[in-house]
């Protein structure tokens, strides 16, 4: 019955919308470890020496307005000093450089090829507003880390503890503000009563999961199949995309909702605790490399709270997370199998269930089986063909007796 759910005309488009994905999923880490690496050697100088310039011309420009003055005076007062402002430029030269350089592959691959698989309603507008946006949100957040790590970091070796204390704390309550995250780029609103809505709440019900359902109108942009369940306590919402709605059937929203529900079930404080050990560790790992490349002089340093640390804890950070990535990949899958163990035992469908597996491969043009090479390399997902398999051998309970 589920043998051979897709045809081979769409096993044969899904392949070609996936090659060159494929491509860049092997080439990417090698690539941009490389690029970082490059960066070290000749780029750091350069950009700090771009970075000084400017400030000094906004400096004198500040000068000349009593109010821009104060500010200024209150900025050196919490950086212990002038410099704040090259150390500010230099973190966000770093960053829009390093986003300029790859922006080529995500137009490419964001655009350009899911437009000529049919799966991307952006308009070039729309498009590049949102990459404006992402952008936008990275460069606040690279600034305010830059001004407070560093600045903390000019006042005592233990900058690591002080910052890592409560940015451990922070990440096991930030998942509150997942929601608020969606609706960066997304208009939600509520689920409209209806069959769709009846089988979704029947489902949480059934599981005793206690959630605000919404629709995450993603239309103009994708025709992808999306649903996830975001924030936690009050904030807990379930968020299926207009597609979803579109192309699924209520048994089989159903199927996709008690899927999110058996992840919610997974045991949290395991994670979370990890999470927060690795922010300690990595921060620790930081102000080591900091007093490492002060100690050699590097790029022309002189203290460990050096601004021109700030891409070599970049690379670090992203050799580790590399290098955990088929961990934590392995991890994943795991747990989507337990999520779909946990669906099948709740609603006893294993027709809805496949049909939504199905269909999610057909419309988001997901290779059923993928290398196996690329699976174990960083696939957050089990292969559909191993995810139709785990239910065809489920046993629903009454024809079990
Ligand atoms: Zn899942």
């Amino acid at each position: 019955m589920l043998a051979s759910p897709l045809t081979a005309a769409e096993l044969a488009d899904i392949r070609a919308y996936e090659g060159p994905r494929v491509v860049w999923f092997a080439l990417s880490t090698p690539v941009q470890l490389a690029v970082s690496l490059a960066w070290l050697r000749w780029l750091v100088r350069p950009l700090y020496a771009v970075s000084e310039h400017h400030a000094g011309k906004l400096a004198a420009w500040q000068a000349s307005s009593p109010a821009l003055r104060a500010l200024a005076s209150a900025m050196d007062r919490v950086w212990r000093g002038p410099g704040w402002g090259a150390a500010l430029l230099f973190a966000l030269y770093d960053l829009l450089l390093y986003q300029l350089l790859f922006l080529p592959v995500d137009v490419y691959l964001g655009y350009v090829h899911e437009h000529a698989h049919g799966l991307s309603n952006h308009t070039p507008g729309g498009f590049a507003w949102d990459l404006a946006k992402g952008t936008a949100v990275h460069a606040v957040f690279t600034a305010l880390l830059a001004f407070g790590l560093f600045g903390l970091a000019r006042r005592t070796q233990r900058w690591w503890l002080l910052l890592g204390i409560p940015s451990a704390l922070a990440l096991l309550g930030a998942a509150a503000l997942d929601p608020l995250r969606g609706q960066l780029y997304f208009e939600h609103a509520p689920l409209p009563p209806g069959p769709a809505r009846e089988s979704v709440e029947r489902t949480l019900r059934q599981a005793g999961v206690e959630a605000t359902v919404v629709v995450e109108h993603t239309a103009r942009a994708t025709r992808k199949l999306q649903a996830y369940f975001a924030g936690q306590g009050a904030t807990r919402t379930v968020v299926l995309n207009d597609a979803l709605l579109e192309h699924l059937s209520p048994a089989e929203l159903s199927a996709a909702v008690a899927h999110e529900a058996g992840h919610l079930l997974e045991p949290r404080w395991p994670r979370r605790v990890a999470g927060a050990v690795a922010v300690l560790g990595l921060l620790w790992l930081a102000a080591a490399l900091q007093r490492e490349a002060a100690r050699r002089g590097a790029w022309g340093i002189q203290e460990p709270a050096d601004i021109r640390t700030l891409p070599a804890i970049s690379a670090g950070l992203l050799l580790l997370t590399s290098l955990g990535e088929p961990l934590a990949a392995w991890q994943s899958r795991r747990g989507e199998l337990a999520a779909d163990r946990y669906a099948l035992e709740l609603t006893q469908d294993r027709d809805a269930f496949a049909g939504m597996l199905v269909k999610a491969a057909r419309v988001n043009k997901v290779d059923p089986a993928p290398p196996r090479w690329r699976v174990l390399a960083g696939m957050s997902h089990p292969p559909i063909s191993e995810r139709l398999a785990q239910v065809t051998s489920f046993k629903p309970a009454a024809a079990g007796r």
